[in-house]
Formats: C-alpha cells, sequence, structure tokens
C-alpha cells in the first residue's frame, strides 16, 4: 500500500544525498582555493646564508621564530628597493603592498616576507641587535592555515560524522527502528481488487460454504445489523502450508469486490517493545478508514502464541498480541471489516484470540482428496495447452498427499518441460516427469555408478518390487528405475493406487512394512551383504511399525493403549509419546520384534522368487527403466502365471498411460 511520506520517498532521499554531497566538494574546494592563494601570497623560503646577509645588510626589521622557521619581515625601504628590481609583477609585492596600504591604522604592514629554515645559531641574537633588529617569539600562522587546520581538524570530522550518524538514523527510522516507532513500516499490501473468485479455489468446498457467507455481509453488512445479528469480526483460516489459505483470503475479497490488506504476523514483531503494538494500531486504523475490506494476516501464530510460557514471555510479542485483541474487540463491524487469519500451528494459539467477538470461526483447509486435486489440476490447467493424451485423474490418483500449491507446480513444470523438448503442449509424459521431480527430484544423469553398483541398486529395487507384487494387500507397481535422483535415490519403484484410500487396514500396513524391507532382504540374498542404501526404507518401516503400536492400536502387546498424540498435525506431524519409560522400552521391543519378523518375510519371498529376481534385476540393469507392465510380463512368465484378462495393475498403468511415455523415448 502506499503509506509513505515525503521523507521516505527515495526519491527525495537520494536528491538530498546529492546535494549534501555538492556542498561539502563546493566547501573544501572553496577553502583549499582560499588556502593556495593565501598560501601564494605568503612568505617566500630563502636560504639561511642569505637571511643572514640581509640582517647585516639591516634590511630585516623584524625576526619572529617558530618551532622550526624564522620570519622575516624587510624593513620599508628595503622592501622598496626589491620591488623596484624585480618589478611590480612580483605577486609576493603587489599583495604586500596592498596589504602596507590597507594594514591596521595605516601603519606598515608587519606580514613576513620571507622565512629560511631555523638553524642553531648562537650569534643569530648578537647579529640581530646589531643590525637594530625587532625580536619577537612566537609567529602567528597565516590566514590560510588557520583556515585550513580549523577545516581540517574541527569542520571535516565533525561534518563526516554528522553525515554519517545522518545515515544511520535514517536507515534505523525506515526499517521501523527506534526513530520509527508509532509509524507502521511492516510490509503491508493492498489490492483494490484481487481479481479472485471462488472458482479459482477448487477442492475446498467445505472452507468455500463457511466463507461464502461473509462474503455476503461483507456485500450488505446493513442487512444483518437490521436485523440484530452481530456480525463475524475474524475467521482463523487453518490447515498445512500451500492449500490454499492465502487464494482463498483473496478470494473472498474478490468475491465480495473490497480491498485486500495482507501482511504477515512476524512483521509485527520487533526488537523494540511497543513498536509491533503500535504497527497493529496503526493497521486497524487504516483498514477502518478503507472499510469494507478484509485484512489478511499470515502466520498469526508469529504473535499469537499462547502468552503463558513456563520460560517467561516474550515482551515485545505479548504487548502486541494484547494490542490486536483490544483492536479487535473495539472496531465496529457494521462498516464491513474482517480480518482473515492463517496459521498452520493453531495448537499453539492463545485462546483468547478464539473467543466469540474475535477469531471465533475456524475455518480448516486441509490437503485435498482425490476429487480436490482432479479439481485444482483442471483449474491450473485452464491456461495451459494439453494433448489428448493428458488424464488428470491418473495424475490426481499418484499424487496423494500433494497439496494445491505442489500441483500448481507440477503442471508448471510439466509445460516448462515442453517447452525445453521444443513441444508445442503438454503430454500426459510431461505431467508424469513433473510428479516425479516434486516426488524424488530430477534425474541425475552426471552420476556414474559402478557397475557392481548398478547390480545393488538393481536387486534392491526389484526386491521392493517383487515383495510387492507377491503379496496381497499392495499398491502395483508403476515403474521401477535405477536412474538417480537429485534428492538422493538412486533408483526406486514407484506405485500407484487403484483408488484414494482414507483407511488402511492392518495387512495393509503389515504389507507396506515387508515391501520396505524388500530391498534389503535382496540385497542379503543376492550379494550376501549389505549397503548403506537402505536407510530410507528402514526409517519408514520403523514409523510404520511405531505408528501402529503407538497410535492405531494394532499391537497385540498393547492393545488400544493410546501412547502417542501428535503435536502439530498441520506441519510435520510429529508425535509425542504419552507413556512412561518403562512402556517406551517395551514399544521399541514390540518395533524391533515386528521389523524382524517383516525382513524374514521379505527374505522368504524373495528366496523363494530368486528366479524372477534375476531375470528381472538382469532386465532392469540393462534398461534403466522398466515399467509395472514389463515386469509383471516376466514375473508371470517365470512363475508360469496366465496373462489375465485386464487386471487392476493393468488398468492403472493404462490410465497413468506409460504408453507416451515409451513412444516419446523413441
Ligand atoms: P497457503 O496460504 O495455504 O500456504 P497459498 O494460498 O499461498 O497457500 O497457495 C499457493 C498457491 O497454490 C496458490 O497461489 C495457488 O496457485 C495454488 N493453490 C493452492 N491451493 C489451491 C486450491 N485449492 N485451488 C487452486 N489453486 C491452489
Amino acid at each position: 500500500m502506499d503509506n509513505q511520506n515525503n521523507k521516505n520517498n527515495p526519491n527525495n532521499n537520494r536528491q538530498g544525498w546529492g546535494i549534501i554531497l555538492v556542498t561539502t566538494l563546493l566547501v573544501t574546494f572553496m577553502v583549499m582555493g582560499f588556502y593556495s592563494l593565501m598560501s601564494g601570497a605568503g612568505p617566500e623560503e630563502i636560504s639561511y646564508d642569505k637571511f643572514l646577509d640581509m640582517v647585516d645588510d639591516k634590511k630585516v626589521a623584524e625576526v619572529s621564530l617558530s618551532s622550526n622557521r624564522i620570519y622575516i619581515t624587510l624593513t620599508d625601504e628595503a622592501r622598496r628597493k626589491e620591488a623596484q628590481e624585480n618589478g611590480s609583477d612580483s605577486m609576493n609585492s603587489v599583495i604586500n603592498q596592498i596589504w602596507g596600504q590597507t594594514g591596521t591604522g595605516g601603519s606598515r604592514d608587519s606580514s613576513p616576507d620571507y622565512y629560511t629554515a631555523y638553524v642553531n645559531d648562537d650569534t643569530l641574537v648578537e647579529r640581530l641587535y646589531e643590525s637594530g633588529a625587532e625580536f619577537k617569539g612566537e609567529v602567528p600562522d597565516t590566514m590560510g592555515q588557520m583556515f585550513f587546520e580549523l577545516f581540517v581538524t574541527l569542520v571535516l570530522p565533525i561534518g563526516l560524522m554528522a553525515l554519517v550518524l545522518s545515515y544511520f538514523i535514517r536507515k534505523m527510522s525506515k526499517g521501523g527502528g527506534m526513530m520509527g516507532v508509532g509509524k507502521s513500516n511492516a510490509k503491508m499490501y493492498m489490492e483494490k481488487e484481487t481479481g479472485v473468485t471462488f472458482q479459482d479455489v477448487a477442492g475446498e468446498d467445505e472452507a468455500k460454504e463457511s466463507l461464502q457467507e461473509v462474503v455476503d455481509f461483507l456485500h450488505n453488512p446493513g442487512r444483518y445489523s437490521g436485523i440484530g445479528a452481530k456480525l463475524p469480526k475474524g475467521a482463523l483460516l487453518v490447515g498445512p502450508p500451500g492449500t490454499g489459505k492465502t487464494l482463498l483470503a483473496k478470494a473472498v475479497a474478490g468475491e465480495a469486490k473490497v480491498p485486500f490488506f495482507s501482511l504477515s504476523g512476524s512483521a509485527f514483531v520487533e526488537m523494540y517493545v511497543g513498536v509491533g503494538a503500535s504497527r497493529v494500531r496503526d493497521l486497524f486504523k487504516q483498514a477502518q478508514q478503507q472499510a469494507p475490506c478484509i485484512v489478511f494476516i499470515d502466520e498469526i501464530d508469529a504473535i499469537g502464541k499462547t502468552r503463558d510460557t513456563v520460560m517467561g514471555g516474550n515482551d515485545e510479542r505479548e504487548q502486541t498480541l494484547n494490542q490486536l485483541l483490544a483492536e479487535m474487540d473495539g472496531f465496529d463491524t457494521n462498516k464491513g471489516l474482517l480480518i482473515l487469519a492463517a496459521t498452520n500451528r493453531p495448537e499453539i494459539l492463545d485462546p483468547a484470540l478464539l473467543r466469540p467477538g474475535r477469531f471465533d470461526r475456524r475455518i480448516i483447509v486441509d490437503k485435498p482428496d482425490l476429487k480436490g486435486r482432479i479439481d485444482i489440476l483442471k483449474v491450473h490447467a485452464k491456461d495451459v495447452r494439453m494433448d489428448e493424451s493428458v488424464d488428470l485423474e491418473a495424475i490426481a490418483l499418484a499424487t496423494s498427499g500433494a497439496v494445491g500449491s505442489d500441483l500448481a507446480n507440477m503442471i508448471n513444470e510439466a509445460a516448462i518441460n515442453a517447452v525445453k523438448h521444443g513441444r508445442q503442449v503438454v503430454s500426459q509424459k510431461d505431467l508424469f516427469e513433473a510428479v516425479e521431480v516434486v516426488l524424488v527430484g530430477k534425474e541425475k544423469k552426471d552420476r556414474i555408478m559402478s557397475k557392481e553398483e548398478r547390480r545393488i541398486v538393481s536387486y534392491h529395487e526389484v526386491g521392493h518390487a517383487l515383495v510387492t507384487a507377491l503379496q496381497k494387500n499392495t499398491e502395483p507397481v508403476q515403474k521401477i528405475t535405477i536412474v538417480p535422483r537429485t534428492m538422493g535415490a538412486l533408483g526406486y519403484v514407484m506405485q500407484t493406487p487403484e483408488e484414494e484410500k482414507f483407511l488402511n487396514t492392518k495387512k495393509e500396513l503389515e504389507a507396506m512394512i515387508v515391501v520396505a524391507l524388500g530391498g534389503r532382504a535382496a540385497e542379503e540374498l543376492v550379494f550376501d551383504t549389505v549397503t548403506t542404501g537402505a536407510a530410507n526404507d528402514i526409517e519408514q518401516a520403523t514409523k510404520i511399525a511405531r505408528t501402529m503400536i503407538t497410535q492405531y492400536g494394532m499391537s497385540e502387546r498393547f492393545g488400544l493403549m493410546g501412547l502417542e498424540s501428535i503435536q502439530n498435525k498441520y506441519l510435520d506431524g510429529r508425535a509425542v509419546l504419552n507413556c512412561g519409560d518403562a512402556t517406551a522400552g517395551e514399544i521399541d521391543e514390540e518395533v524391533m520384534r515386528m521389523l524382524k519378523s517383516a525382513y524374514a518375510e521379505a527374505k522368504r519371498l524373495l528366496g523363494e522368487n530368486r528366479e524372477a529376481l534375476d531375470k528381472i534385476a538382469d532386465f532392469l540393469i540393462e534398461k534403466e527403466t522398466i515399467t509395472g507392465k514389463e515386469f509383471m510380463k516376466i514375473f508371470r512368465e517365470v512363475k508360469g502365471l496366465p496373462e489375465p484378462e485386464e487386471d487392476a495393475q493393468e488398468k492403472v498403468e493404462e490410465r497413468i498411460a506409460m504408453k507416451p511415455l515409451e513412444e516419446a523415448d523413441q
């Protein structure tokens, strides 16, 4: 928003600096010029010998001594003589003559004509007495010298200091530091019209429904207040990052056709106590002037963290929060001012913020489900040219867990990829590559693996895939590859569900653990040794086993006891143990037992199917990337299984459309 006054206008600032610089330079030149003129008109240096001669010839009227020089003033007669000898062009004598005429009280000029270096000469005093020259101890500096010294020792340093100081003061006040108290310099953005509508937000139907009401109230506040209804002051949008909270807030403003102010909660909190509070005051003042409007505070947890912390509070944040609460209580809703705030950590918010009359509406903006993802993909695909191979549903199916910003990003990546390959339209292959880039990073073509390493990676990946195919309750394999990726994977198996699942059975989770350990089992079985390549798998398997025990009540040992609770659901979903140390130890034992038995199962399955393992691994080494279909073909051949009419595996692969992938590769 445009709340810059003239003082903060960068152009004005630049001009001011220019003027200061030019003035400083001018003054410097003037002083130096004056000084050089003065020093040009000053005494001339002569040798000591010549000086003694002058003394002896009684030409010297006056002598003055400084620490290292002797200044000599000639008698009037001697001066005249010299002037005649040198001619009237001598600058020195001209000035001396002028000075002589204008000197104090019209008397003779007493400024020295010559100077010579001081020599330790005992006879000098006597000689001077004899010649009748007057004798002075200390010589005063010439005017130019005085000026110059004054400038160098006093004016220049003070001037420079003033410049530096004023620079820092300006900088501080701009950053909202000490000098900025009382003025909101926080980055606040204002859009008169966001141009975003609810149609641009896909898949968040419940959230949109709740907000629709708010839009209506902004449209005609009178209708609500007329009947005596209290209007909502604020709504809190809660959900993981990238799910479209900001987009929704903008859509509310867009739908209601009111201005949209946005700023981040962290912009309030400063080093100096009181700045945040004054910013809040300022924000509300401005917003009320602009009402009806929407104010959107992103990351409200930065100021809204609960106040009664054990470690002692943060004064600045508490003051800011108190001010926010006071302002929210104070403003008049009838004007049509609505505060929307977003957070992904609702559990840490101060309860006072959530009381009626403040952010009393909580709108959940969660990760989209399959339909939501399809809709989001459609919204973003609208402006991108796509060919007929594109099946957004298949992409949505393969991107379980992705949020709106991921999906928007994938579409864009796909478009960029198409352009990179000189194509005019985006194909399913581009989209699929984009999905992989988001999931596992880009292909790392420059990584050269040794032959042996490629063999190990190949067996490892086929181990996963084979264990998947040999078990029930698993998702079909869609692709196996040993092309390394930038996010660290040396190879991977991609599995795609046939349909979106909201629940997992115990059997499915157990099968997942076996699949995760299938890679390591293959390594041990074939090479009789193990590598570091299974670190990720082990972590994943352990996590599943642990959650089964502590959260899902799926272990016999602990039954239905809830042993862990999730801390921040919308971020990393970290879990905290709710049990005693002894139980924690027992949980670890149980996890170990589950992992051991799953590993044994993986080894058994692979051992019994060694021929398939070898054949598929060889094929993968040769091809680097194979489709689920190719994998299943070899698997069936080895096992002597009939080709199915159309199994689930095929269905998925058709939809994911690996065909264009192969065609495009040729
Ligand atoms: P948040 O505020 O929740 O972190 P944003 O609103 O900033 O997320 O979303 C970032 C971008 O992701 C948006 O600009 C939009 O392009 C895309 N996006 C996120 N969610 C959706 C959605 N539900 N529908 C359409 N696009 C979305």
